[in-house]
């Protein structure tokens, strides 16, 4: 992974909020205290309608940061700040905890400050890199945070 992603940083907890459950979101987040770091990708269905709720999570576990993903479990936009293992999720993951426990702080306008969350530059719900620096610094385009304002 390049330096470049670090530049990225959303600092706002309701504009992580927003940018986590937007769609199509990669994002990493990183631990001040032990320097740890995950990167996870949370995407709607696929052929699915806008409406659906559910949020499939993955968290990258190998060296490719296109393809090297493993589902942990989802998120419900209806029902945010939490994370749900369904029947094939990993809730015994540290990833899995990690990033429970970051949807819930956020959710409860908290942006634990031993944590630092970056995205990728790329629109959080549909993929398309980020260039306005308004864009960059809420993760979404200016046509998507229209569509997915809170
Ligand atoms: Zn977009």
């Amino acid at each position: 992974m390049s330096c470049e992603v670090f530049k990225y940083q959303i600092i706002d907890p309701k504009s992580i909020e927003r940018f986590i459950y937007a769609g199509n979101a990669t994002f990493t987040i990183v631990s001040n205290k032990t320097s740890k770091r995950f990167t996870y990708r949370v995407t709607k269905m696929h052929n699915m309608n806008d409406t659906s709720s559910v949020r499939f999570v993955k968290m990258l576990t190998g060296p490719d940061n296109e393809t090297n993903y493993t589902y942990l479990g989802y998120l419900l936009t209806d029902h945010k700040g939490m994370m749900y293992a369904g029947k094939k999720g990993s809730p015994n993951l540290v990833g899995f905890k990690a990033i429970d426990w970051l949807v819930g702080n956020i959710h409860l306008g908290r942006n634990p400050e031993q944590l630092e969350f970056y995205h990728a530059n790329k629109c959080g719900a549909c993929g398309r890199l980020l260039t306005a620096p308004e864009s960059i610094e809420t993760g979404l385009g200016p046509i998507c945070a229209n569509k997915h304002h809170v």
